[in-house]
């Protein structure tokens, strides 16, 4: 037995303990002077640093990032890391943008060298960014799936993802079988699902790209194995919403399509939920399933506007999502940005709070993995960010007119972006440390 790892890291310091939308002021805490006691990459306890310093062992390594402010890690929860190289394409909508950009960029990871290259450059970028957690969408090749899972086990990072199912509307090049797929699927499941911080999801594209034999086997792989996550897309264009309506005539909606094969439940995962109604999100609510909710794909892609409010209202699980490619950063800071603006146009208010909740706590939540990331309580994973406020010359200048906690976080929301964040930790250890220009180290 090795005697236990500790160190402490200082800076102002906040999470949330709960959700701010129903336990307001009491939904965080904030130390302006913090400390972060870590034992073997765990939390070991949190509290005001002259306090905490005051009993604990001089020698005790201290990491200070005073002047800064530290939160949980970011948890991304949908974005495709295959769709790393053609975000920023130009010009179309769902059904045309999966046709001309990403079915050509996803044929590339038939090469797993390919898929090697692209899975380190997504699992750095993402904790350039600050996000530590994610469930990602590979492509249809077992490869590309072996890939990310080896890129994220190097980092430690915690990353959910799935060979991608599709068996028809879809380029020859990329087409499985319904009996292919699941036999590839369980294969995968066997060899990385629950292998340190690393979990399998059964990955439909979405009901139009899957006959009903390949949902049909999809959703019983999902039922099999208690642990297992279940992503897909759901409700995001209205073409799509038509199409699949066409292809099952007998759902009464398209959600309906995936509740019909067993795929609603605990850690199944649906990006968008814009074109949904109220039995659907009520069916979502009652059997556990959660929502991503993706604003800067939502926009760019002109698929519409998520109802928030509604989904809160009836008790939805509700998580954040860049869905990269069609997402247009891999910063949730400027993903948060875009949620504000859509939430305007709808008529509500995000609050900072509900934001930065929505980014850690929350997202962690929709995932149920609230137990194991999300915030510093004691024995939690010490994944976290480091922001800057003052990473900008903007920035410093608007946050020296900021009064409050809240108008400090906003301001970070809408000006902040991969800039901002000078240090990503993961299980304890810096995993990205943002590099100092000489005018900044002087
Ligand atoms: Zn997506």
């Amino acid at each position: 037995m090795s005697t236990p790892h500790l160190h402490a890291v200082r800076g102002e310091i906040l999470h949330f303990i709960a959700d701010p939308a129903s336990a307001g002021e009491a939904a965080f805490e904030h130390f302006a002077d913090g400390l972060l006691l870590l034992r073997d990459g765990h939390v070991a306890e949190l509290g005001p640093a002259p306090e905490l310093l005051a009993r604990l062992p001089a020698e005790l390594p201290l990491t200070d990032h005073r002047g800064k402010l530290i939160l949980p890690g970011f948890v991304d929860t949908h974005i495709h890391y295959a769709q790393t190289d053609i975000i920023a394409s130009h010009g179309e909508q769902l059904l045309a943008w999966l046709e001309k950009y990403t079915f050509p960029a996803e044929a590339r990871f038939a090469d797993p060298a390919h898929a090697r290259g692209v899975a380190d450059f997504f699992c750095d970028e993402l904790l350039r960014n600050g996000t530590t957690t994610a469930l990602a969408f590979a492509t249809v090749h077992a490869a590309s799936v072996d890939a990310l899972f080896e890129a994220a086990l190097a980092r430690r990072m915690r990353m959910i993802t799935g060979k991608v199912l599709m068996d028809r509307h879809c380029p020859d090049f990329l087409r499985d079988t319904a009996a292919g797929g699941d036999a590839e699927s369980k294969a995968l499941i066997e060899r990385w699902h629950g292998r340190d911080r690393l979990q399998y999801a059964v990955t439909p594209r979405f009901a139009a790209t899957s006959t009903p034999e390949q949902m049909r086997l999809a959703g019983r792989l999902y039922a099999e194995h208690p642990g297992l996550y279940l992503q897909s897309h759901v409700a995001e264009n209205q073409g799509e919403v038509a199409w699949v309506a066409g292809l099952y005539p007998e759902a009464r909606s398209y959600l309906d399509v995936y509740d019909r094969f067993g795929q609603l439940g605990m850690r199944s995962v649906y990006a968008h939920c814009i074109w949904l109604d109220d039995t659907d999100r009520r069916r979502m609510a009652e059997t556990g399933a959660a929502i991503s909710f993706c604003p800067t794909s939502n926009l760019f892609l002109g698929s519409g506007l998520f109802d928030l409010g509604r989904a809160r209202e009836l008790g939805l699980r509700v998580g954040l999502g860049t869905d990269v490619g069609a997402g247009t950063s891999f910063s949730m800071l400027q993903t948060l940005n875009e949620a504000y603006k859509v939430l305007q146009l709808k008529g509500q208010k995000l609050s900072a709070a509900s934001a930065f909740h929505l980014a850690t706590l929350g997202g962690a939540h929709s995932l149920y993995l609230d137990e194991r990331v999300g915030n510093f309580l004691p024995g939690k994973e010490a994944d976290f960010v480091v922001l800057d406020p003052a990473a900008t010359p903007l920035l410093a200048r608007r946050m020296a007119c900021a009064q409050t906690l809240d108008e400090r976080l906003f301001v970070l929301m809408m000006l902040g972006d991969d800039r901002t964040v000078a240090a990503t930790y993961v299980m304890g250890e810096a995993a990205w440390v943002r590099a100092l220009t000489p005018a900044r180290a002087a």
